[in-house]
């Protein structure tokens, strides 16, 4: 693939979030660094999604800041951040092909046609989604739009990449084939990259360190082996799985 991705840290500082009168994230402060994959695990309901929005700016936040490259982007706009997010809904364009898909982002940004040409080959080359190009989402596999969903945020060159449960539509088989790829984009690319996941699996594998959250608070940051085999508490043995 073309020029390596510069790689960008992420900062949280005294990051707060409200929904009305309820606390969904307490003053939380958390630092990425550059190049880093850090897995976001926690109870459904904890506010993975509602960081990563924060992160990417589809969400305000109530209080504090959020560096992205050493910039404050606390108040700019998502589109400026340097930030591509992969969700677990495909979100694909039905009526456009796989590479009208990939294309269109690029296209709304005013690109020259044949850097879009450049871009859209070379993510189809990493996803090996070459020979689907001018296929439309329907006649694809759920994995094959999940590659095709990664691939449109490749192209944007991100500074960072967020996957909020990207794999969790998925059967087990292919969820596993899909985490190996994630995993070889991580070593080609380089990005940082946050992963939101409920899977212990995944958060084991794919992470070099992971975050545990409980009700809007971090219980713990470490590498796997850390949060497995030196838990802060009960509850981060019994959500990692950890024999104690
Ligand atoms: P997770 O992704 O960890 O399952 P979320 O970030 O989606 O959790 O949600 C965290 C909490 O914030 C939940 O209690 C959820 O109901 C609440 N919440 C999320 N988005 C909104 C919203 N737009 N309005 C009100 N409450 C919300
Ligand atoms: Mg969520």
């Amino acid at each position: 693939m073309g020029a390596a991705q510069e790689k960008a840290k992420i900062e949280l500082r005294d990051v707060c979030k409200t929904f009305g009168s309820v606390d969904v994230i307490h003053s939380l402060d958390l630092t990425i660094e550059g190049g880093e994959f850090v897995v976001f695990v926690g109870p459904s309901g904890c506010g993975k999604s509602t960081l990563l929005r924060m992160i990417a700016g589809l969400e305000d936040v109530s209080s504090g800041d959020i560096f992205i490259a050493g910039r404050d982007v606390t108040d700019l706009d998502p589109s400026k951040r340097g930030i591509a997010m992969v969700f677990q809904s495909y979100a694909l364009y039905p009526h456009m092909s796989v590479r009208q898909n990939l294309a269109f982002g690029l296209e709304m940004a005013k690109t020259p046609a044949d850097e879009i040409a450049r871009q859209v080959n070379a993510a189809a080359e990493i996803l090996k989604i070459g020979p689907l190009l001018d296929r439309r989402p329907g006649q694809l596999s759920g994995g094959q739009r999940q590659r095709v969903a990664i691939g449109r945020a490749i192209v944007r060159k991100p500074l960072a990449f967020l996957f909020d449960e990207p794999l969790s539509n998925l059967d087990a088989e292919l969820r596993v084939s899909m985490r190996i790829e994630i995993s070889r984009l991580h070593r080609e690319l380089g990005n940082t990259m946050i992963y939101v996941t409920h899977d212990q699996t995944e958060a084991m594998t794919l992470a070099d360190r992971i975050v545990v959250l409980r009700d809007g608070r971090i219980e713990q940051v470490g590498t796997p082996r850390q949060v497995y085999e030196d838990p802060n508490n009960l509850f981060v043995a019994g959500f990692i799985g950890s024999p104690r």
